[in-house]
């Protein structure tokens, strides 16, 4: 089936495009399209920003509680819609469906019920005592404006809902741009919407890439720009933001490390490890990529390592046994073959993988690759590869091992594997990062999530994802 999308959503309705143009997707396991969306000029941005701009002034003027309302009923719209986003993703990025089913399907409902929630919950006013004497200050949160949102095609849903869910929160209207790869499942967050009846222009969709991406971050009517990808686009990005003085959140590469303690149990550290690293087929910007394993027992590690990726299911992504599916597209296919290419010339071991799956010959599909013997300062140490490559390292001790996991330009994601859950936090207070686990992690809504160093700006999820869209206004009284 192709899905066909002929108008844009705008202004809270079906809006034409100005041009003929369009953005075709196909399925990243059969190779075949499966839909056709129009691909928007700059004059499509012009419209949503100025119905965004317009929207702003009622929006922003209702209270929290009223607000919760109306993103309550669109996270139930979107909720009865589960199971369509969830498959529409898996079929564009090759997602396995058993993450897109809570992670595409469910989440970014969950994340509009939690954020309605704080929103009730948010105290926009306090009043403080000036500390220079004779008067008050009232301190107010107000919303920032006109959002951009840019999101990119491994978690397209969830990455567009952890800014629009606290953006409406607060008060904000948004214009997001999902991306090319993964486009079809935002027209469902558009039908979800109006059947929601979420006031016109609080909530417009752009479609097309990083061109008609620039040009939403440098429009004079956009307030803040809320960015997920690659940290080569957030660099422009940041940069643009920087000359215009417009608040910036990014979120960005990573390249973190799994650090196994010389007293993990290998077995229920494997089986975790699985998923840590290589969910969604690597495509994860927080996935523990880099395995590093105490020299005493780094024999023993390397060939659990590979045992774990060499039996992971690797399949159909619509099969709910399927672990490993297939990259999002031919290009990145390209980029990781390349990466796997790079480990054997500069002399790491490959232990298992580094082809392609002998039984598809459609799909772009990458087998699960481990390599062993990998220096500090090889290529596939220290780039974000965004497929399913780990890299495993020896340590001497557990000074080293926090040494090499900071030894990175990024600073996003990791876990810590222990006998010692303690010893673990230990460790983790100790490596330069935005978030990590330990014998695991997972995404937690209450819970900021972000980047220190190339990994990023700014949090998301949580209060201070909310945070992120508020202004402050002091108001001074005197007595
Ligand atoms: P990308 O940077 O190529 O594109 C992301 C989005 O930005 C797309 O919508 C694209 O059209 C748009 N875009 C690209 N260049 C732009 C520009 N100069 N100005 C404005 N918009 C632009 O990234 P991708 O390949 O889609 O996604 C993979 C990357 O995203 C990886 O590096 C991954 O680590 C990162 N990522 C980070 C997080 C996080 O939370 N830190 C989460 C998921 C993915």
């Amino acid at each position: 089936m192709v899905h066909t999308h002929a108008a844009l959503f705008i202004d809270g309705a079906w809006h034409a495009p100005t041009s003929r143009d369009v953005i075709e997707v196909h399925s990243a396991t059969t190779e075949e399209k499966i839909g056709q969306v129009p691909d928007s000029t700059t004059a499509d941005v012009d419209a949503a920003v100025a119905a965004a701009g317009r929207a702003f002034r009622d929006w922003s003027a209702t209270t929290p509680a009223e607000r919760a309302d109306v993103m309550e009923r669109f996270a139930a719209a979107l909720g009865s819609r589960a199971e369509l986003s969830a498959r529409l993703v898996s079929e564009q990025n090759g997602m396995p469906i058993a993450i897109s089913t809570v992670a595409e399907g469910q989440a970014p409902a969950g994340l509009l019920g939690y954020y309605a929630a704080l929103a009730r919950a948010t105290e926009l006013e306090e009043r403080r005592p000036a500390l220079a004497g004779n008067g008050t200050t009232i301190v107010r949160k107000e919303p920032i404006g006109v959002v951009a949102a840019i999101a990119p095609w491994n978690y397209p849903g969830l990455l567009a809902m952890m800014k629009i869910a606290p953006a409406l929160a607060a008060g904000c209207t948004v214009v997001l741009k999902p991306s090319p790869e993964t486009v079809l499942d935002a027209f469902v967050l558009a039908e979800a919407a109006i059947e929601a009846g979420l006031p016109a222009g609080v909530l417009n969709i752009v479609t097309g890439g990083p061109e008609i991406g620039k040009h939403l971050v440098a429009h004079p009517g956009v307030d803040k720009v809320a960015f997920t990808g690659s940290t080569p686009a957030g660099r422009q990005i940041a940069e643009t933001c920087g000359r215009l003085l417009r608040p910036v959140s990014l979120e960005l590469g990573g390249k973190s490390a799994a650090v196994i303690l010389d007293d993990a149990d290998l077995t229920a550290t494997m089986q975790g490890l699985a998923t840590a690293s290589l969910i969604n087929t690597g495509q994860t910007c927080y996935a523990s990529t880099r395995i590093l394993a105490p020299q005493s027992r780094y024999s023993e590690i390397l060939d659990a390592v590979t045992a774990m990726v060499s039996s992971l299911p690797v399949g159909d992504p619509l099969d709910p046994n399927t672990f490993i599916g297939p990259l999002v597209s031919a290009d990145q296919r390209a980029r990781v073959e390349s990466y796997i290419e790079t480990g054997r010339s500069e002399g790491a071991k490959l232990t298992t993988g580094g082809g392609r799956p002998a039984d598809r010959d459609r799909g772009w599909f990458v087998e699960p690759t481990v390599f062993g013997e990998v220096g500090l300062d090889h290529t596939i140490a220290r780039e974000e590869i965004f497929g399913p490559v780990l890299s495993v390292i020896p340590y001497a001790d557990e000074d080293q091992a926090i040494a090499i996991a900071n030894d990175s330009e990024f600073g996003l994601g990791g876990t810590v594997w222990t006998a010692d859950a303690a010893h673990g936090i230990d460790v983790a207070r100790r490596v330069e990062t935005g978030s990590f686990g330990v014998n695991n992690y997972t995404l937690d809504f209450g819970a900021p999530f972000g980047g220190i160093k190339a990994s990023g700006i700014g949090r998301e999820l949580g209060p201070e994802g909310m945070a992120a869209y508020f202004t402050t206004k002091s108001i001074f009284l005197t007595d």
